[in-house]
Order: structure tokens, then sequence, then C-alpha cells
């Protein structure tokens, strides 16, 4: 049997049939499941043409063997008809008819006209007739032997199955490279997609896809298009400009949500062949809960276009691709989340620790400099009084105390907007001029309105030097951080004021008694003298008594500004009780004391109405006295204003 599959094979005619030979010798492990294989009565109604190839096979094999050289042969179906074409007489007919209902060998009649022999072909597995082959001797010829006839449709069938197999090769060869090549897929799509799920950062997932679709696929161009916003070290991940028109590959596989073919004439060498075309798919980055972009990948000139199996392995590995690429960017985000949570808490926490406005400008210029990596920073605060905005913290140091109009530079478009606002570039597109741009030479800037107790009162800008630098995790990342800052600002003046309030005595604005004493102590620390005036206006209660309490109110208030104003700048005047103000003129002599008193003596005396004047008492300290206290101060200085009242008022007496 063995020479027949290996060897037997008829070169010429028939074309399957070598080439199955050589793959079977390749692939012998697919023979075992070719003899697994059979034919049955359902496929006799389409077994003319392999009967016939079979028979063709069988007389070729046989073509040394001179009894059968002698004889006529000829092969019928179980249905009775001739493979090759000619006509059976009714003698034959009949010696088939018996054939098939006896399934054994039949000879014709001793008396009749010719001599013949018929005989089953048995299939191989069910033992079903599905061929009865004919002899007939010519003319005075003889047959041989039963036994031989019987040898001989074993070998007819031998080729027969030979013949059947070798159809069927090509098939189940096919099938099994195809499996085979599927399987080799999986298994490299196994591989990739574990390789993409251990990978947690999103470049490192988009590196991998490139690298997986490269190995799969050589020569292929391959970019991605993300929809969104992302800073990616690939050159090859590219932004999805949803703006192109709607024929653009990208965007109709974006908008589909499927993978899209198109063909194009290579541009760069159109005109040279006609036939020079680019095939192109777009297939998008699928997620679970959306699309993520598309990937653009390009065939080389005159490519094969890919077989549906290998289509089907660039969708499957463009969404895990996805999926992947979905949960990296979740945990990033997750991870974005966890660090600007942790960075408010720090700057919240920092920005509480100091009540100094000062502190908190510089700490916060600081801080956003180094969150964002920005290269310049300004805080500017509205001056209500002013009316202007006025420089609190900057890393410009020449910047900082500086004002300039309300109407000015982003500030303005921030105070009146109150929205924040994100630059690309200043070089290219600016809404209004900036000096601090210009002055750090930015290009890129983001901006948000400080706004304090709910009212904007200020602009925070950040600045780069590199276009298009802040992102817009960044941008909301400071939209996050500002009010922190705000609140900072709004607690520390309120801290402020609640200090100036608790030194301030209400009715004349002057400092109260134990500013002064604090400041005089803090002074005697320092100074090697100093003096002090006290106060007294002269018949208060007349005023009082005369015009109301209001009025002795004002005129008190009145007093104290022409103190205010006629003293120097550093000198500490303080509502000491009642009517009586003190003047502590650090580093003051007593004559400068002196001068400085008659000045308000003769400006109180001319300039108010109701007319009041003022007695003054002055004492002096210095490091050469034995006794420095400040009750001592004031004893010497009450001294000299009794003295001054008792002399007839409104004049100066010193100790
Ligand atoms: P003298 O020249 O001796 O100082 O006469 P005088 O009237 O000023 O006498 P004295 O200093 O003893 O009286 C102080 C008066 O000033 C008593 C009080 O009614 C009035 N006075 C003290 N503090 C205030 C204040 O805050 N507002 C008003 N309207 N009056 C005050
Ligand atoms: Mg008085
Ligand atoms: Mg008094």
């Amino acid at each position: 049997m063995s020479k027949f599959h290996m060897t037997g094979h008829n070169d010429g005619d028939d074309d399957s049939v070598s080439r199955s030979s050589v793959f079977m010798a390749e692939y012998p492990v697919i023979l075992p499941d070719l003899n697994d294989m059979d034919i049955t009565s359902f496929d006799f109604p389409y077994l003319d043409e392999l009967l016939s190839y079979a028979h063709a096979r069988w007389l070729q094999q046989c073509s040394g063997l001179e009894w059968i050289s002698a004889l006529d042969t000829a092969v019928f179906t179980p249905m009775g008809t001739r493979v090759e074409p000619g006509q059976a007489d009714e003698e034959l007919q009949l010696l088939i008819k018996q054939v098939l209902e006896s399934g054994k060998l039949q000879l014709s009649a001793p008396d009749s006209r010719c001599c013949a022999a018929a005989l089953p072909v048995l299939s191989r597995h069910h033992g079903e007739i599905f061929a009865v082959l004919v002899f007939t001797s010519r003319a005075g010829g003889t047959l041989p032997e039963p036994e031989l006839l019987e040898t001989t449709a074993l070998h007819f069938r031998s080729c027969f199955y030979q013949q059947f197999e070798c159809q069927l090769l090509p098939t189940a060869l096919k099938k099994r490279n195809s499996s085979d090549r599927e399987a080799k897929l999986r298994s490299t799509m196994f591989q990739i997609a574990r390789n993409m799920h251990d990978k947690i950062d999103v470049d490192a997932v988009l590196d991998e896809v490139f690298c997986s679709i490269e190995n799969l696929f050589s020569n292929v161009r391959l970019t991605l298009f993300l929809s969104h916003d992302h800073r990616s070290s690939n050159p090859r991940v590219k932004q999805l400009l949803l703006r192109q028109g709607e024929d653009n590959i990208c965007l109709r596989a974006f908008i589909k949500g499927a993978l899209v073919a198109s063909w194009n004439l290579d541009e760069e060498n159109s005109g040279q062949a006609a036939d020079r075309t680019v095939i192109e798919f777009g297939i998008p980055l699928r997620g679970k809960q959306g699309i993520y972009g598309v990937f653009l990948m390009e065939l080389p000139v005159n490519y094969k276009y890919p077989e549906q199996e290998e289509l089907d392995l660039i969708t499957m590995l463009a969404d895990t691709a996805g999926t992947a690429f979905e949960n990296a960017k979740l945990l990033e985000q997750s991870n974005m989340l966890n660090h600007e949570l942790r960075l408010i808490n720090v700057l919240a926490q920092r920005l509480n620790r100091s009540l100094r406005l000062n502190d908190i400008f510089t700490f916060a210029v600081q801080e956003l400099i180094n969150v964002f990596s920005a290269e310049h920073c300004c805080i500017v605060q509205l001056n209500e009084e002013k009316n202007c905005f006025e420089v609190m913290g900057c890393t410009l140091e020449h910047g900082k105390g500086s004002m300039f109009p309300v109407n000015y530079g982003f500030s303005s478009i921030l105070y009146t907007t109150g929205e924040p606002i994100i630059l690309a570039d200043y070089m290219e597109r600016a809404p209004t001029i900036s000096v601090f741009m210009e002055d750090t030479l930015s290009r890129s800037l983001m901006g948000v309105p400080l706004t304090i107790n709910g009212k904007v009162k200020g602009a925070i800008l950040l600045t780069h030097r590199e276009p298009h630098y802040f992102s817009y995790e960044n941008y909301k990342l400071l939209q996050m951080f500002t009010p922190h800052i705000g609140i900072a600002i709004m607690n520390a003046s309120l801290h402020a004021q609640v200090k100036q309030l608790a030194n301030t005595d209400m009715v004349t604005g002057l400092h109260n008694r134990r500013y002064l004493n604090a400041k005089i102590m803090d002074y005697q620390k320092k100074d090697v003298c100093g003096s002090l005036i006290l106060l007294d206006i002269d018949h208060f209660k007349k005023i009082n008594d005369t015009y109301g309490h209001l009025k002795g109110d004002s005129v008190l208030e009145h007093v104290s500004r022409v103190i205010r104003a006629a003293v120097r700048e550093r000198d500490i005047c303080a509502r000491w009780g009642g009517e009586e103000i003190a003047v502590y003129m650090p580093a003051a002599g007593i004559q400068q004391a002196v001068q400085y008193a008659e000045l308000i003596r003769t400006r109180v005396s001319a300039e108010i109405e109701p007319a009041v004047t003022v007695s003054c008492g002055i004492a002096a300290w210095s490091r050469e006295d034995e006794d420095i206290s400040i009750e001592n101060l004031f004893n010497k200085a009450d001294m000299a204003l009794y003295r001054a009242k008792a002399r007839g008022r409104n004049r100066v007496v010193t100790e």
C-alpha cells in the first residue's frame, strides 16, 4: 500500500496531487487524520469525477500488467451509471444490478455474447459499495481467476482513496495552517495582552502597542492620534484634531468606533506608476468608557491586503491596548488626584502656619513655582483705596510692591471676567499686552482670579518661556489651589486688622496706651535716649458743656489729627486717657521735644474750631539715668503738665 501513497502519483496531469505530496512529506502528521475520513452513501451522487480520476490513476499504475491490458475496464457508480462516456448494454446492466444486490463478484452467463466480470468496490470503513468495477474480455478472450480480480478491485479502491485524500489534503492543510497561525497569533496576543496589562503607566502601554504591532506586521507605519491632551515622549503619539474634515480616516474611525480602511494614491510617488496605492487603516483605541484615539496604520506601497483574521487580530490588539490604556489612565488619574490632594493639603497647612501677609505671598509664589515647574509667578492684589493693583508677591525682585492700573494686562482680564485663562503662546496670539510676560520673556501663561470672600480681589499669574507649556491638568490644579491662597490672605488680613484694632483707640484713631508702653519698651532696648510729651486739652469740660459730648469727641479727634501731622513719622502718638494724649519721640532730646510740643501747641490754638488750647508736659530719658522705667518717665511728664496747668495753661513745661 505504501508504494501508492508516496510514489505512484501522476506528475503531469494533476497539479494538486504533486503539491499535496510535497506537503505530505513535510507534514506526515496530517495523514492519520485523513485515514479516518471516508465517504458515505450521502457522497455517492457526487463521486463521478473522483471515480474517473481513480480509474485513470489505477490504469496507469497497472500499465505493466498484460492481462489487464487485454481486457476492457469500466467503472460504474452505485446508481448503476457508467463513469466514463458510453452506455452499458442490458446484459451488463443486469450484471451490475446483481453485484449491487449481492455485494459479490458476478460473472456473465457462459452462454452470453460477451464474457464479463463485475465486482463491488467497498468503502474502507463502512463497507458500502461505492463503485462497481467491470472487466470485459475482447473477442474470444478469457477472464482471469476471481481472486486476481478481487485483489485488483482492492488496488482500485486504494487508488480511489489516494485520489480522495489528495483532494482533501489541500483543504486540510489550509485548515491546519490557519489554525496553526491562529494559535500562534493567539499566543502572541496573550503575551501582548499580559505585557500591556503589566504596564501601569500610559506611556509604557503605548510603547508596548507600537512594539507589538511592529513585531506582528513588519514595515507598517503606525501613528497614534489621541483625542485628548496627553504629553507623550513617544514621537508617534500625536493629537487627534477633531476639527479635521469628515473624510479624514482617523476621524471616521473615531466616530464609527470601528476599523476603517482606505486606499490612497502614494502621493510622494504619484505619476510614477498608476497602481501605487497605499492602504491605510484607522483603528480606534477603545476602552470600556469610551474611545481615546485612533491608530493610523499605513501599509507600504503595493503591500498585500491583510487577511480578515489579521484585521481581526489588529482590532483585538487595539481593543486590548484600549483597555490597558484606560486602566493606566485611570490609575494615572487617581494617582494624580491623590498627589493633588496631598499638594493642596500641604499648601493649605503651610499657608496657615503664618498669619503674616508678607510671608504668605512669598510662600505662595515659591510653592506655585515648585508645583507647576513654572519659571515666574506674580500675585497681585487690588488696592481699593488707590484703585489699582499692587504686586504682593513676585519672582521678579523689582516687581514687588509696584502698582499698576486696574485696567491693565492679564490681571485686568481676570478681574473683569472672573474667569481663569490659559494661554498657549503669548507670541502667537495675545489678548493683551503684559509687561510681566515681556520682562520674563514668557510665552505660556496660566492665570486665575484671586477670590477673597467670594469677590475677585486680585490675580495669580504663572508663566514659562516655552510655548504650550502648561497642561489642562495644571490649569485645573491651579484653580483648586487659589481658594486656599485666597483664604490664607483673608485670614492674614483679618488678623492684621484685628491686631491694629486692638492697638487703636476708636475715638481718636491714635494708638492706645498698651501699644505705646510696648513700643517705648522696645525703643528703650536699642536707643540711648527718648522724650515723652504729655498733652491735655485745656478746659475741655467747657467744650462738652457748651457743645455737647459729640462735638467734644470731634474736637478731640481733630486735636489728635493736628498732633499726628505735627510730629515725625516715627513718633508714636497714643491716647493716654480722657482728653490726654502722649507722644513718644524715639531718640529725641528734650530740646527737640520742646520744639515739637510748641509746634503742636500753636497749631492747635490756630486750627481748631471751636478754639481750644493744649498744655504740654515733657520728660526725657537717657542711658545715664538711674531710673529709666516707663512709670518714672510718665510721672515726670505728668508733673510737668501739672505745672503747665498751674502756670495758666496753653504752654509747654519740661520736667
Ligand atoms: P483742665 O484745663 O484743668 O484740664 O480742665 P478740663 O475741663 O479739661 O478738666 P479735666 O481735664 O479734669 O476734665 C476732663 C473732661 O474731659 C471730663 C470729661 O467730661 C471730658 N472727657 C474726657 N474724655 C472725653 C471723651 O472721650 N469725649 C468727650 N466728649 N469728653 C471727654
Ligand atoms: Mg483738660
Ligand atoms: Mg484731663
